[in-house]
Parts: C-alpha cells; structure tokens; sequence
C-alpha cells in the first residue's frame, strides 16, 4: 500500500505526520520546509542537542538529518536515537552535500534508511520520505496487531507479559501498589456445550467489552489472559481500589443479561475475580503477583462464583 492508501485505510491516531528536519543551516531547512508543510507537520531543529530534545519530546515520524555540523554530528544523533527503545525506530534519511560511498555505507550500519544529497530534488526527497513513511506505518501496524487478540480485540497474552514487566519496575521504582486482578467466565464450558462454541465466541467478545468498565487510568491494561481468563493489571491502584473496579466489571457483565441456563451461579453469565495486589520489591516477582492472583480466583469459585476476593502481599 502506499501513503494515501495506508492512511485512509489506517487513521493516523494523532493528526497528521510529522517530519522532522535537522540541519544547521537555517537555508535548507526553509527548502525542505517548502516541500513538507502542506502535506505533514514540520518540526525544526538547527543543531544535534536540539534534534535530539524534539525527538525526546514529539516523537516525530520520520526524520531528515544533516551528517555534518557543528557540536553533536548526524552520525552521533543517529547513533544515539538508535540506542535508545523509546526512539530507535523513528527511520532517519541522511541529507549530504557530498555524496562519498564510505560515508553512506558508514549511515546505513548505523541505522539510516536512505539518503539524500544536496541540493536537494523536492520531487525526489518527497518521494523518499514518503516510501519510508508507508513503511513506518506498516511495521507499527503488524506490530500492534501481535498485541491484540483476534476474537475480543483486547490485548493478548503477548502484550500482558510486556506490559506487567514494564508496570512492575514503574511501581518498583516509584514505590507504588500493583494491582492484578485475574478473572473467568463461571460455568464457561457448560456454556458453550449448551449454546454451542459460535455463541460462545460472541459471548467472550461481549464480556471483553463489558470490562472496560472497571478500566480508569492510562496505563490500565485489559487482556484475554487465554481461553475464558482475562487479566487486568493496574499499576497505581492498592487493594481497596481493585475491588471496587472488580466490581465494577462483575456488575458490567451480570448487566449484559447473557441466559445461562446451565450456571451454578445463577441463571445469567458471570464471573469471577482474583485479585492481588503489592508493592513491588525484590522478595517478590511478577510471577508470584500473578500465582497469588490466581489463588484468590480460585478461592472465589470455591466460595460460589459471581464474586471478588482479594489478597495484600507484603
Ligand atoms: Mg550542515
């Protein structure tokens, strides 16, 4: 697919695209600006230090970077945008006066995915910068959608490990409650042994979307867990919190009025909730929250479905 087509398919979630341009002479940044400014949003910066704090700051989609210049040099940029998860994979094209094969291969090991010579050809560099951009959003689409899972459209267990890893050393580091809260559909086998597995789909699909509810903050995460489960993790929010949004999620579902004919917990489909929560420190590990979670799911069924119980590590 090309550009227009990738963005009318795919919206671009945060207006329009922005290019970044870098170069120490005021000049060429004007040129480049003339090319980009009707179609993307055209960020600026005329030295290395200041690349590298729009790149820290905007994010840009793709950048157009000058090698030489005075204080921190197009390789060095390149070279530390590339160490660095949060912005290695923003594509940068090379813009050089000189065009010598020793310099262009040295780009490409670090990282540059074309090059461009100056003067610069509007209709060329256009045609470059937006080849890569069709790219870009390529590889962050495939990307996103090894994250979601496929029936519900939550995020799958691939991302819930990611996204756990990340939420435990936030709280780790800034010596805040993690919140797991790990659940079930009750009676799900005889659920769809009653109404078959097509309903049962349609009925996951449902319930994913009724969780939503118990979600708050921006670094919430719902996933499908597998099968049945799903998992919630909430960094931030100690133990009286997750229970009340537990139970926000429990009453969500029961409200769907899903006939269950064949429940123990009722004649409607429910479910039930674990919950874990702690303070991360080194005695305990993601999978420990996770297992102790599970427990409290466990002890949940037991004591009849439909219901929430919790547990405070420490
Ligand atoms: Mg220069």
């Amino acid at each position: 697919m090309n550009l227009e087509q990738l963005l009318e398919a795919f919206p671009h979630p945060v207006g329009p695209l922005r290019i970044l341009v870098v170069d120490d002479q005021p000049v060429n940044i004007r040129v480049l600006y003339e090319v980009f400014r009707g179609e993307f949003e055209v960020l600026m910066a005329t030295s290395g230090e200041q690349a590298l704090t729009v790149c820290q700051e905007q994010r840009p989609d793709i950048i157009l970077l000058d090698v030489v210049m005075p204080g921190i040099s197009g390789h060095e940029v390149c070279r530390r945008l590339k160490a660095n998860p949060d912005t290695r994979d923003i594509p940068i094209i090379f813009v050089t006066s000189q065009r010598e094969e020793a310099e262009e291969a040295r780009g490409f090991e670090m990282g540059a995915v074309d090059f461009i010579t100056k003067p610069v050809n509007p209709v060329i560099v256009s045609a470059r910068v937006r080849t890569h951009l069709a790219l870009k959003l390529q590889s962050d689409l495939l990307r996103s959608i090894a994250m979601i899972d496929g029936l519900t459209k939550v995020a799958n267990r691939r991302k819930f490990d990611e996204a756990l890893a990340i939420s435990w050393r936030a709280c780790l580091r800034e010596g805040r409650p993690l919140s797991l809260v790990l659940l079930d559909l009750d009676c799900f086998k005889q659920y769809n042994d009653r109404y078959g597995h097509q309903q049962g789909d349609n009925c996951l699909i449902a319930v994913a979307g009724a969780l939503g509810h118990g979600l708050r903050r921006p670094h919430d995460l719902l996933a499908r867990y597998g099968g049945e489960e799903f998992v919630c993790i909430l960094p931030g929010t100690d133990v009286q919190g997750a229970m009340q949004r537990a139970e926000v999620m429990r009453k969500a579902v029961r409200a769907l009025e899903l006939e269950h004919q064949h429940s123990t917990a009722g004649l409607l489909v429910s479910i039930s909730l674990g919950i874990a929560t702690l303070i991360p420190d080194n005695d305990f590990s993601p999978e420990s929250l996770l297992a102790a979670a599970d427990k409290q799911l466990y002890r949940a069924k037991q004591e009849g479905r439909d219901r929430v119980c919790a547990i405070e590590l420490a």
